[in-house]
């Protein structure tokens, strides 16, 4: 297996010796360390090392260089490798270049010259960066290898759940790839079978389910407990807070998933907002970090499992899956997040993971390199995938119903839009028709101001276009809106059925009408649908957890 590398970049010779003495001391088992000594040098080496196939993991450059400043070098450079992580080397009167860089480029840290202690001031911060770049679903990694076809669903769906699930795999194309045709001649499959995995052990599965690719490689999909202190539905950020707090607290808690940790935040590609990353973290970043911190604390996460019933029995609470397994516990908190709303166009059901998917999947990074790809959705989430796949494809185009995005999108987003040369915003557009037969070729669009329609040409359709609770397993025994957001605390105090069950205790605020049945995140009526509201629910939620118990 090929080292990945970092690569420095400084024309001052003593400090490039630094950096590189320091990086090799530190990573050099791990990582080749590359040192050049201008930025045109530099980015002849990347196209050189792109060429062998080889992985550069982090770039390190100054900033100030006589030839090419740094901040110049990587925007080139990520050109190159969209996903390496990028590191400034500075003065303090380069603050506001790196500023700069940080909204233009994607920056992802600038450290001040001279970095000494560098196990206080270099290390912690590269490791993350290093740590963080394997969290992504590398190359490097050259265990399983996933054979299928670029516009086959369930290609799509089986590299999905590997990425999101932060199983590091290689992707080969069949229809380019002449490795894969040759390896599916050797298993003996057809294009039907596909996708093909393989594994390093050599064993291989055919368009397998979420369950069997979770079973193969090491997931936990089966309780080891009879009975939970507590059991948490979905594991986005409301689930693996509360996940957290709970397991540190000394309650035994299971969390469980239908798809990947990380919920609608693990499909983010930059998280700005959220508090303490002043230069953003992406989504899977985010996951990989929480889901580490909860298995620390001794968190049982089932992975492809979903919850498909509640069986509230006095103290104790059923929860019934998909598989007819059963789980036991004393409280139960609902995390389960909303789901996308899907478009409703001629042709989208047919080829919806051929071209066209909802979310932003950062697996798709790579396909869309040098396509025009559309995103459909006003609203922040459109805007990171825009920004995100600006940086691989020729162009992308925002489409939307309204007249600009300034209503529905944080300003911080639009200036980044506005600022990237291929992104497009067309308001008052709709696609009323996706066209193609195996896989996306063109979208019909309606221009609502001139009543005129349009077919353009269109590889891929990303769509962002709201979303609903995912409560419809709960039936009618937990209270719920008119839009089936589920209702805690003050709206259920006088419910009834939590009255007679409580002998008319007050309901805790994140209470459903079920007593010791919790909820928080975007399902909860009334949340804040941010990253940062769903983390602080979850985290209270245990308090309340705690009270509950203390009850019964
Ligand atoms: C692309 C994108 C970008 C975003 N960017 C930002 C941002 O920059 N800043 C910000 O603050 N917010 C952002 N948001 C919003 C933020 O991600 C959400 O508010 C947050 O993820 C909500 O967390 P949650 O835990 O409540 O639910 P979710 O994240 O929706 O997680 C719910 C989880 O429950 C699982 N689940 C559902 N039903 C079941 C079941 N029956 N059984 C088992 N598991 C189940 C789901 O698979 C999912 O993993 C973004 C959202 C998206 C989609």
């Amino acid at each position: 297996m090929k080292k990945p590398i970092i690569l420095t970049v400084d024309d001052e010779i003593e400090v490039s010796n630094a950096i590189e003495r320091d990086l090799r001391s530190q990573y050099g088992k791990e990582y080749k360390i590359i040192k050049t000594n201008s930025g045109s040098e530099a980015l002849e080496t990347a196209r050189l090392l792109k060429k062998r196939d080889d992985h550069i993991a982090l770039f390190v450059t100054d900033q100030r260089m006589p030839e090419m400043e740094g901040t110049e070098f990587l925007e080139e450079a990520i050109k190159i490798y969209p996903d390496a992580r990028k590191v400034l080397l500075t003065a303090y009167a380069d603050t506001n270049a790196a500023i700069t860089a940080i909204n233009k480029l994607g920056l992802d840290h600038y450290l001040m010259k001279p970095w000494d202690p560098p196990e206080e001031k270099l290390y912690p911060i590269l490791t993350d960066l290093l740590n963080s770049w394997h969290a992504g679903s590398h190359s490097t990694f050259e265990g399983i290898r996933v054979i299928g076809l670029p516009w086959d669903p369930a290609s799509y769906h089986v590299k999905d759940f590997l990425a999101r699930n932060n199983i590091p795999y290689k992707w080969l194309d069949v229809e380019v790839n002449e490795e894969a045709k040759r390896l599916l001649e050797i298993a003996g499959s057809s294009n039907h079978e596909l996708p093909l995995l393989l594994f390093p052990d050599g064993s291989s599965m055919n368009k397998p389910e979420n369950r069997e690719i979770a079973e193969r490689v090491g997931l936990q999909t089966i309780a080891n407990e009879p009975l939970y202190d507590l059991v948490i539905v979905g594991a986005g950020p409301a689930g693996l807070a509360a996940a957290v707090y709970s397991a540190s607290e000394g309650l035994k808690t299971l969390v469980v998933e239908e798809q990947a940790p990380g919920g609608q935040a693990g499909m983010s590609s930059r998280i700005e907002n959220y508090l303490g990353f002043p230069v953003g973290l992406s989504g899977s970043e985010l996951t990989h970090r929480a889901v580490t911190q909860a298995r620390r604390f001794g968190v049982e996460i089932l992975s492809a499992q979903k919850v498909v019933k509640l069986v509230p029995d006095g103290v104790s609470k059923k929860v019934v899956l998909q598989d007819g397994s059963e789980l036991l516990c004393k409280a139960l908190l609902i995390a389960t997040g909303v789901s996308y709303r899907t478009l409703n166009a001629k042709g989208v059901d047919k080829l919806t993971g051929a071209g066209i998917y909802y979310g932003a999947s950062m697996s798709e990074g790579p396909s869309v390199k040098d396509k025009d790809v559309f995103v459909v959705g006003g609203a922040n989430s459109a805007g990171q995938a825009a920004m995100y796949f600006s940086r691989f494809a020729k162009s992308v185009t925002i489409l939307i119903r309204a007249d600009s995005i300034s209503k529905s999108m944080s300003q911080y987003l639009i200036d980044q839009i506005a600022s990237t040369a291929n992104i497009k915003i067309q308001p008052k557009t709709e696609i009323i028709e996706t066209i193609g037969t195996s896989r996306l070729g063109c979208i019909k669009l309606h221009h609502m101001d001139t009543n005129s329609e349009e077919i353009v040409e269109a590889s891929t359709v990303f769509i962002f276009i709201g979303a609903f609770p995912r409560t419809d397993w709960l039936g009618d025994q937990i209270a719920r809106d008119s839009h089936g957001f589920i209702l805690s605390g003050t709206s259920i105090k006088a419910d009834a059925r939590f009255k007679s069950a409580t002998n008319n205790r007050i309901p805790s605020l994140l209470e459903t009408n079920i007593p010791g049945v919790f909820v928080a995140g975007d399902v909860r009526q009334g949340s804040v649908k941010r990253v940062a509201s769903a983390v602080g629910e979850g985290s209270m939620a245990v308090m309340f957890v705690h009270q509950y118990l203390n009850t019964i």
